[in-house]
C-alpha cells in the first residue's frame, strides 16, 4: 500500500504551532470531529427510545468524557475504575453502566450510587445476588457469533471469553430466581462490523433471549462499528445499519406487545479518527541496496500499539517546510529498543513490513499519525524504554489548541518506586 497522504486536520502552520507550544510527541484531538461523532451517535434509528453510551476504554481523558457528556451520551465502563474515573471526571453515577471482565471489589458501593451493572458471568451475577438480593440487572450473553476484525478484536463466539455463553440461559435463570433478580437489560457487545445484514442477523439473535426474559425492556447492542483510518478501508455508517435494527424492534412489539428501549455504545467510532499524532523524524537509516530505508520516530509504540499487535493500518504523514517533490519507499519505526515497534506493519500482519511511499524525509520533519483516537493513548506500553507519557491537547473550533494532559515529568516514571 503506497500513499502520499496529508493529515486529517492538522496542516504545517497548525503542527508547528502546537509542538512549539506543547512539544512532541502529543496527541491532537479536534473538538469538531469529536461533536459531529457524537452528534451521529445519537442520531441511530431506534424504534422506542436510544441510550447511546461513550465505552470510555477507547479514549479516558476527562476532557473528551466532559464533552460527550456534554453532548448528550452516556458512559460504559469495562471496570470499577473506569467507574471512578468518569465520576472523577463530573459524570454522575446513573449514567455509567459497567461491563466488567472483573468485578471489583466496591460493587456494592457503585450500585448504591446508581451504576447500572450488567452480569458479565454466571459469578458475576450470583455476586450481584448476594449483594444486592432483589435488584435488577443487566445480563451480557455471548450470543455465539462475532464479526470482529481478527482473533483479538472478535467479543462473541467460541474464543470470546466474554459475556455468558448463550447456552447457559437455564443456569442464568435459576440464579435470577434463587436471589429474586429482575432481568431488565440484555446486553451483548460482539463486535458487529459495518456490515447491514450482520447487524439485522445479530439483532434477531438478541431478539431470540430478550424473548426468553418477560422482564427485559432495554437491550444493548454494544459497540465494535468498524472505522476505516486508511483511504481504502470501509467505515460503518450508522443510519444504514441502524434501519433493519430499528425495523426489528419494531416487529417484536407487533409480535409481543413489548416496546423494547435501544442502548448502543461505540467507542471507536466516536473517537478513532478525531485524534493524531504529532512526531518528529528523529533519525534516518537505510540496509542498503536490497534493503530498506527506515524513518523513526520520537514516538512509536509508546504512544500507539495498534501496529504492533494488530498490523494496524493508520495512515502517515510527513509535514516539511518546504514540501519535497521526490518520494521514497520508507518503512516508518517507532523509537523503542523493540524489533516490534513498527508503524507501518502489513495489514492485519504485525510480523511483515510494508514500505510506505511518502515524501523524502529529513530529521526535523513533522510527522502525523491519523486515527489515533482509539485504543491509542488509552493502550500503550507507556514507560517501555522510560519514555515519559506524552501530552494532549484538544483543537478546539476557535483553531486554538488547549491542553488536556500534561506531559509526564521523568521523576514521575519512578514516583512509586520504594
Ligand atoms: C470495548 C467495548 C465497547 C466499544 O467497542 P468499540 O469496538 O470501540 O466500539 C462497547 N461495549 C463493551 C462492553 C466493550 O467492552
Amino acid at each position: 500500500m503506497s500513499y502520499i497522504s496529508q493529515p486529517c486536520f492538522l496542516d504545517f502552520a497548525t503542527a508547528h504551532a502546537v509542538a512549539n507550544s506543547f512539544g512532541t510527541p502529543v496527541y491532537v484531538y479536534d473538538q469538531k470531529t469529536l461533536e459531529a461523532n457524537a452528534a451521529a451517535v445519537l442520531a441511530f434509528p431506534n424504534a422506542f427510545g436510544l441510550t447511546a453510551r461513550y465505552a470510555m476504554k477507547a479514549a479516558p481523558n476527562a476532557a473528551i468524557l466532559k464533552l460527550f457528556s456534554n453532548a448528550g451520551l452516556h458512559i460504559d465502563a469495562s471496570s470499577g475504575y473506569e467507574v471512578h474515573r468518569a465520576v472523577a471526571a463530573g459524570i454522575s453515577a446513573d449514567k455509567i453502566s459497567l461491563s466488567a471482565q472483573e468485578l471489583p471489589v466496591d460493587l456494592g458501593d457503585l450500585i448504591m450510587a446508581g451504576v447500572v451493572f450488567n452480569a458479565c458471568s454466571l459469578s458475576q451475577l450470583e455476586r450481584f445476588g448476594q449483594l444486592n438480593p432483589g435488584g435488577h440487572v443487566g445480563i451480557r450473553i455471548n450470543p455465539g457469533a462475532g464479526s470482529g476484525g481478527n482473533n483479538r478484536t472478535n467479543v462473541g463466539g467460541y474464543s470470546s471469553s466474554f459475556g455468558i455463553w448463550h447456552e447457559l440461559i437455564p443456569q442464568i435463570k435459576e440464579l435470577l430466581a434463587r436471589y429474586k433478580l429482575t432481568a431488565v437489560r440484555i446486553h451483548t457487545h460482539i463486535g458487529s462490523g459495518s456490515d447491514p445484514e450482520v447487524w439485522l442477523k445479530v439483532a434477531e439473535m438478541n431478539f431470540d433471549i430478550v424473548r426468553q426474559f418477560p422482564d427485559v425492556v432495554t437491550l444493548n447492542l454494544g459497540g465494535g462499528y468498524k472505522v476505516g483510518r486508511m483511504p481504502d478501508e470501509n467505515s460503518t455508517d450508522l443510519q444504514v445499519i441502524g434501519q433493519p435494527v430499528k425495523e426489528k424492534f419494531e416487529d417484536f412489539s407487533i409480535d409481543t406487545g413489548r416496546k423494547i428501549h435501544l442502548e448502543i455504545e461505540p467507542g471507536s467510532y466516536l473517537v478513532a479518527n478525531t485524534c493524531a499524532i504529532l512526531s518528529e523524524v528523529q533519525d534516518l537509516a537505510s540496509t542498503g541496496a536490497d534493503g530498506y530505508d527506515f524513518i523513526k520516530l520520537n514516538t512509536g509504540m509508546t504512544e500507539l500499539l495498534r501496529p504492533s499487535i494488530y498490523g494496524a493500518q493508520h495512515l502517515i504523514s510527513l509535514l516539511q517546510p518546504k514540501a519535497q517533490k521526490s518520494a521514497k519507499d520508507y518503512i516508518v519505526v517507532g523509537h523503542c529498543c523493540e524489533s516490534g515497534d513498527i508503524l507501518t506493519p502489513a495489514p492485519g500482519e504485525p510480523e511483515l513490513l510494508a514500505p510506505r511511499k511518502l515524501p523524502e524525509a529529513s530529521i526535523g520533519d513533522y510527522c502525523v499519525i491519523d486515527g489515533a483516537g482509539a485504543y491509542a493513548s488509552a493502550m500503550t506500553p507507556k514507560h517501555y524504554n522510560s519514555y515519559p507519557e506524552a501530552a494532549e491537547v484538544i483543537l478546539e473550533a476557535s483553531g486554538s489548541a488547549r491542553l488536556i494532559r500534561r506531559r509526564q515529568e521523568l521523576e514521575d516514571i519512578w514516583a512509586n518506586e520504594v
